[in-house]
C-alpha cells in the first residue's frame, strides 16, 4: 500500500510503499477512503508534540470501510463504513478511565501518533475505539467530524451555557463548532487574525452574529470564548473580551507560550482551561447530533500524495474549513 511516512521531525512526509498490514483479534482492516489534515499534524512534524512513534504515519480522520477484521470483532462487518478519531487506545484501569475521563488516560495512545493513522491505503484500528458514520455525509465531509468536529464539541461543552460564544481561529474546527453553537441557540462571535476578510465573511456566512481581528473587543462583552488558534497572545485578549464569570477555553494541543498579564483579566470568576482529547462518549454525542443540526463540513480535497502540500496550505492559513485527503482508488 502507499502512505505517507513521517520519518524524523522538520521533515516533510515521505511517499513510502508499505505492506497492508494484517488485523490482530480486536482490529479491523479499514480502507481509507478520506482523511482529515489537521491543525495536530503540523504540531507533530514540527516536532512540538514530543512523543511520537516514528516512523508514524500521521492522520486522525479517517473514513473507510471494513475491508478485514480479526476474530474478537463484534461492532463492524466486512464492508461497514466507519470513522476512527485521535483517541486510539486506554487502559480502562487507571483512575481516569474508571471515572469517564478516559480522555487523560496515562496509557492512553493515539491515531496518527503513536499508532499508524490515516494517510495511507489502508490502516488498523481497534474497533472499541471506531464509529459509524451517518449516510448524509460523503468519506470527505465526514473526516474532518472526526478530530475538528470532536474536539470542537468537547470544548463547546466546557465553555458551558454560555450565550454569547465567541471563537478565536476560524478554521476547521470553529466551521463546525459554530454551527452547533447556532443550532443551540447562542450568539456567535468569530475572531481572526488581522485582514482575513475570508475568513470572517465565511463566519457569518455560518451565522455568526459578528466577526473582527482577534484584537478587538466584541460589541458585547462574551459569556465564553474557545481559542483554536495555537497562540498563547490570544488568552489574554479573549480574558478581556469574556464577562465577569466566564469562561476560556483552550482547545488545541499545543500553543505558544501565554504572555503574563494583569491580574484583573482573570478577577471575578473567570475560568481559564485547557480541553485534552476526547472520550468515546463525545463521539458518540456528537455524532448523533451532526446530521440532525445539520453540521454541513467545507472541504478542500487532495490526493494522498499531495499531502505536504495541503499541509503547507492548512499553516498558511488558506483553507476554507477542512483540508482533506482523498484516495483515488477508494
Ligand atoms: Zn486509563
Ligand atoms: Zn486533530
Amino acid at each position: 500500500m502507499r502512505a505517507m511516512v513521517m520519518n524524523a521531525a522538520g521533515e516533510p512526509l515521505a511517499a513510502t510503499e508499505r505492506a497492508t498490514p494484517t488485523a490482530g483479534p480486536d482490529q479491523i482492516l479499514i480502507r481509507v477512503h478520506a482523511c482529515g489534515v489537521c491543525r495536530t499534524d503540523l504540531h507533530l512534524l514540527d516536532g512540538e508534540l514530543t512523543q511520537p512513534s516514528l516512523p508514524i504515519v500521521p492522520g486522525h480522520e479517517i473514513v473507510g470501510r471494513v475491508s478485514a477484521k480479526g476474530a474478537r470483532v463484534d461492532r463492524f462487518d466486512i464492508g461497514d463504513r466507519v470513522g476512527v478519531p485521535w483517541l486510539g487506545y486506554t487502559c480502562g484501569r487507571c483512575e481516569y478511565c474508571r471515572s469517564g475521563r478516559e480522555n487523560l488516560c496515562r496509557e492512553a495512545r493515539f491515531t496518527g501518533y503513536q499508532i499508524d493513522g490515516g494517510y495511507a491505503e489502508y490502516t488498523l484500528a481497534d474497533q472499541r475505539y471506531c464509529f459509524p458514520i451517518h449516510g448524509a455525509y460523503t468519506d470527505a465531509e465526514a473526516a474532518p467530524l472526526l478530530c475538528a468536529g470532536l474536539i470542537g464539541y468537547r470544548s463547546l461543552r466546557m465553555a458551558g451555557d454560555a450565550e454569547r460564544l465567541g471563537i478565536y481561529g476560524f478554521g476547521a474546527a470553529a466551521h463546525i463548532v459554530a454551527q452547533v453553537a447556532v443550532f443551540e441557540g447562542r450568539r456567535v462571535y468569530a475572531f481572526t487574525r488581522d485582514g482575513d476578510d475570508d475568513a470572517q465573511a465565511f463566519a457569518r456566512e455560518l451565522g455568526a452574529a459578528w466577526s473582527g481581528a482577534s484584537g478587538e473587543l466584541p460589541p458585547h462583552a462574551l459569556d465564553a470564548a474557545i481559542i483554536f488558534a495555537p497562540v498563547g497572545e490570544l488568552v489574554p485578549l479573549a480574558l478581556q473580551a469574556t464577562a465577569a464569570g466566564g469562561t476560556v477555553v483552550c482547545a488545541g494541543i499545543h500553543m505558544s507560550d501565554i504572555p503574563s498579564f494583569a491580574y484583573h483579566l482573570l478577577w471575578q470568576e473567570r475560568t481559564l482551561r485547557s480541553v485534552a482529547n476526547l472520550t468515546r462518549r463525545d463521539a458518540e454525542q456528537f455524532l448523533e447530533l451532526a446530521p440532525r443540526v445539520p453540521v454541513r463540513t467545507a472541504v478542500e480535497t487532495y490526493p494522498l500524495a499531495r499531502a505536504n502540500e495541503a499541509l503547507a496550505r492548512l499553516r498558511d492559513g488558506h483553507v476554507r474549513g477542512a483540508a482533506v485527503l482523498t484516495m483515488e482508488n477508494a
